[in-house]
C-alpha cells in the first residue's frame, strides 16, 4: 500500500482536513488494548524502537524527556510546498512537521510525578517549537497533549506532541482576526483584557499569579475548561524562557491534579493557542479541558456547543479541589 499524505480544504467551511494514509495502515482509530511498559516505545531502553532522538533533556545521567520525529507523521518536512484548485477543491501537499516529546522515563500519568517532569517537557517543547520555526514554511506550530485513550492518546505513557502546518488553520486565522480588532479598537491586547475581566469578576478565577493567571472560560467550549494567560502583552509560546515555563508547568499540574479529584480518570487534552510564527505576535495561551461529552448534532453542524457545567461553578468545584482560596 502507498504512502500518501495531502492536505485537503472543505470548500464550504474552509476548514482544513490532514490525509495520511499510513497512519491509518499501521494503526486503526481505536487501536487495541493498552499498552504494558514492556512493550511501551516511550519507556527507556526502548529507544531504538522509535525514531532517533532530536532533543533531550538529561537529570543525574538518564534523560528526563525526550523528543524525536512521529513514527507516524500526519506531515513531513521533506515533503514540497504546492497548491492546487480543482474546480471548486483546494489542495495543499505541504511540508509539515510531526514530533512526539516523551515528558517523563516513568510510564505513568504525568500529573502523579514531580512537577519538575512537567516543567522540563514544557521546556524541551518550547525549544523543539523554537528550532522548527526557522523552517519559515511552518506556519503555525501547534504543541498539544492528549492523556488518556478517550482523548485520542495512542500511548499510556506520558507525551505531547507538536504539529507544524504549512497553513494557518481558519479557528486559527479566526482568533487572530478577533485579537486584532480589538487591539486596534481598544489599544490593547484582547488577551490582556481578559485577564483584566477575570480578575475583577474573581468567580472563575483559579489562581493568580503576578505573571500568569487560570481560571475557567466564560464561554468554554468544554465542560470544566481552563485557561493559562500570561499577564503581560504579546508574548509568544515558542519564546518563554525558564522562569515563565516553571510557572506554567506548576499550574498545569496543579490543575490538572485538580481535574483528576473532581472528575475521577478521564481524558484531558491541552493546547496551547498562538498565532502564526512569521506574523505580529498576539499573545498565546494554554487550554486545557477534560473531554467529557461526545460531540452531537448542533455542535457538527453549527460549531455552537452545549452542556451543562457554568463556569462560575466549574471554578468552585475546582478551587475545592486546589484548596485554593481567590
Ligand atoms: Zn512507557
Amino acid at each position: 500500500v502507498g504512502v500518501s499524505r495531502e492536505i485537503r480544504r472543505d470548500p464550504l467551511t474552509g476548514e482544513h482536513v490532514i490525509l495520511a494514509s499510513e497512519r491509518i495502515v499501521e494503526r486503526g482509530p481505536h487501536s487495541g488494548p493498552v499498552v504494558q511498559a514492556a512493550d511501551c516505545p516511550f519507556c527507556p531502553g526502548h529507544e531504538a524502537h522509535t525514531r532517533p532522538t532530536i532533543a533531550a533533556v538529561e537529570r543525574d545521567g538518564r534523560w528526563v524527556a525526550r523528543a524525536f520525529a512521529n513514527k507516524w507523521p500526519m506531515l513531513m518536512v521533506e515533503d514540497a510546498l504546492g497548491a492546487a484548485q480543482h474546480g471548486p477543491h483546494e489542495q495543499i501537499s505541504g511540508p509539515g512537521a510531526h514530533e512526539v516529546v516523551v515528558e517523563a522515563p516513568e510510564h505513568t500519568p504525568l500529573h502523579t510525578l514531580p512537577v519538575d517532569r512537567t516543567a522540563d517537557a514544557l521546556a524541551l517543547a518550547v525549544t523543539r517549537i523554537r528550532d522548527l520555526r526557522n523552517d519559515r514554511r511552518l506556519a503555525v506550530l501547534q504543541w498539544f497533549r492528549n492523556q488518556g485513550t478517550g482523548a485520542g492518546a495512542s500511548q499510556p505513557h506520558p507525551h505531547a506532541q507538536i504539529v507544524g502546518l504549512p497553513f494557518v488553520p481558519e479557528r486559527t486565522r479566526g482568533i487572530v482576526d478577533r485579537c486584532r480588532a480589538w487591539a486596534h479598537t481598544h489599544d490593547r491586547a484582547l488577551l490582556g483584557a481578559i485577564v483584566e475581566a477575570e480578575r475583577r469578576d474573581t468567580r472563575r478565577m483559579l489562581t493568580d499569579e503576578p505573571d500568569l493567571v487560570a481560571f475557567c472560560a466564560y464561554a468554554p467550549r468544554h465542560p470544566f475548561e481552563v485557561w493559562f494567560v500570561p499577564t503581560r502583552d504579546g508574548g509568544r509560546f515558542s519564546a518563554l524562557q525558564t522562569p515563565e515555563i516553571d510557572v506554567l508547568a506548576a499550574m498545569i499540574h496543579r490543575v490538572t491534579r485538580a481535574m483528576i479529584a473532581v472528575h475521577g480518570d478521564v481524558p484531558l487534552t491541552t493546547v496551547a493557542l498562538d498565532g502564526p510564527e512569521h506574523e505580529a505576535p498576539i499573545g498565546w495561551h494554554v487550554r486545557l479541558a477534560p473531554r467529557l461529552l461526545v460531540r452531537g448534532g448542533l455542535e457538527e453542524a453549527s460549531g455552537v456547543s452545549v452542556h451543562s457545567v457554568f463556569p462560575e461553578r466549574a471554578a468552585e468545584w475546582l478551587r475545592g479541589a486546589m484548596g485554593a482560596r481567590v
